[in-house]
């Protein structure tokens, strides 16, 4: 089960994968770079005895990937055996790493996600809900967090729920997963969303129970899972996200509005917005582009020189739809700009007359410090230039961004308040420390996870 969710959630990390299940005290792991169908086969599956585990995908984007961060973490510890599986980034880590560090905590790689396994050690606790309500509170930043133990899972978010996690079930067995399409998959019933500051515990065949993470924070939920990152068919924060990005592309229309013969999407992260401007707009959708889905999602490749080669491979344009045509192209989000120039140009090439371009979502002015991968400022093009400066780098006849507010307007279970929209207005929901002399890059320490 824990490896089909993993294959619904491919979309999260495709740098490497893994799984621990447990069996009573005994505890097994299959880890490996690689895609989830690369990690897993048949074979290797046998060895996960247990009938509880926890998974995990990840991707970096600094430093190189390397066999001792991938994902499930495992200690034993003096709490017993320990498996921990994290999404998001943590935004204290140098400082606690320099404490554990200088107590003589030995630290076997380099992700943020292994403090919490010292913390948890070192704990003077001995409860596991109180270890954790200790250990939780310590750490700062973005962690959707899941840990298996001997006898027990336990579910846990952030106090400002950066991240999304949902609670699922299915039979008589509890689920936990990043986004909801997992548990779509293996035919689990979505119950609800973990709550911000929630830790859960679940033990065999009894109901979970709930806890609170000893500090308050305002829920920050991160606006780019429902622009970009996330799927379609999962719903994330209470909203399904294709509804969203629908909502987000029509909400574009009535801001940029612009006459051409046809709207076509970047796919697939424009799909859903392409379809809400065409709606609103009037203007027919149509398929300009197609998209070879043996390739990932070129931006998460960490090295530049694979990155353009797969932005080559990857999306073809199709000259007979586009020739002549005064054409829209949606997409969800411009960051470097690099691929969205290409993109305009092979569109242009194909025969469009007219290429206007329409991003369904704000400038990205500000870093992301919570797990998403942006680059810094300087590699932001909306950071380095005006809308008009961008429009001619990508060498689009016209383009328009949907506004903060017209994004934040469409947006039904939660109030617009409740969102972190860091990387378009620098407003943080904490503390982030950057350059200077507790910066992890100053140290040349890498911790990094996502
Ligand atoms: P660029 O041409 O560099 O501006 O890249 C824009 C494209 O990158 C858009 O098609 C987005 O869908 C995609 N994108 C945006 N954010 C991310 C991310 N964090 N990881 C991977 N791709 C992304």
């Amino acid at each position: 089960m824990v490896y089909l969710g993993l294959y619904a959630l491919q979309h999260r990390g495709q740098e490497s994968a893994g799984i621990v299940s447990s069996d009573d005290d005994k505890f097994h792991i299959i880890k490996d770079m690689g895609l989830v169908a690369d990690v897993f086969n048949e074979e290797n599956l046998q060895h996960l005895k247990g009938d509880s585990a926890i998974g995990h995908v990840r991707y970096s984007t600094t430093g190189s990937p390397s066999i001792v961060n991938i994902q499930p973490l495992y200690a034993k510890t003096s709490k017993g055996k320990i498996a921990i599986a994290h999404n998001g980034n943590l935004t204290n880590a140098y400082t606690i790493y320099k404490q554990l560090k200088a107590e003589g905590a030995l630290f076997h790689s380099t992700v943020d996600s292994e403090i919490i396994l010292h913390l948890i050690a070192r704990s003077i606790q001995n409860n596991i809900i109180e270890v954790l309500q200790d250990v939780l509170s310590q750490i700062e930043g973005a962690f959707s967090l899941v840990f298996l133990g001997e006898t027990y899972m336990i579910a846990a978010r952030d106090p400002n729920g950066i991240r999304p996690l949902v609670l699922g079930k299915r039979a008589d067995a509890w689920v936990v997963s990043s986004e909801t399409c997992a548990l779509d998959l293996i035919g689990a019933k979505y119950i609800r969303e973990i709550e911000p500051g929630e830790i859960i515990f679940i033990e065999e065949k009894k109901e979970p129970v709930s806890f609170r993470i000893n500090r308050k924070a305002k829920p920050a939920f991160c606006i780019f899972e429902h622009i970009y990152f996330s799927r379609p068919d999962s719903i994330i924060f209470g909203d399904l996200v294709h509804r969203i990005r629908k909502a987000y592309g029509a909400q574009l229309a009535h801001e940029h509005p612009i006459d051409a013969d046809l709207v076509m999407s970047i796919p697939d992260s424009g799909n859903s917005a392409a379809l809400g401007y065409a709606q609103a707009s009037g203007i027919p959708y149509e398929i300009g582009m197609t998209r070879n889905h043996y390739i990932g999602r070129t931006f998460i490749e960490p090295i530049q020189k694979i990155r353009d080669i797969g932005v080559k491979i990857k999306l073809n344009p199709i000259a007979e739809v586009l020739k002549g045509k005064r054409v829209i192209v949606i997409d969800d989000s411009l960051v470097r700009g690099t691929t969205s120039k290409q993109r305009v140009n092979a569109i242009r090439k194909a025969g469009a007359k007219e290429v206007h371009l329409r991003i369904s979502s704000p400038p990205i002015l500000y870093p992301c410090f919570f797990g998403i991968d942006t680059p810094k400022r300087e590699k932001l093009i909306a950071a380095q230039y005006c809308i008009d400066g961008i429009r001619q780098f990508v060498e689009a006849d016209s383009l328009g961004y949907l506004s903060l507010d017209g994004m934040l307007s469409v947006m039904t279970t939660y109030p617009k308040e409740n969102f972190c929209t860091g990387c378009f207005n620098g407003k943080y929901p904490c503390k982030i420390i950057k350059k200077g002399k507790y910066s992890l890059e100053s140290k040349g320490i890498k911790l990094y996870s996502r």
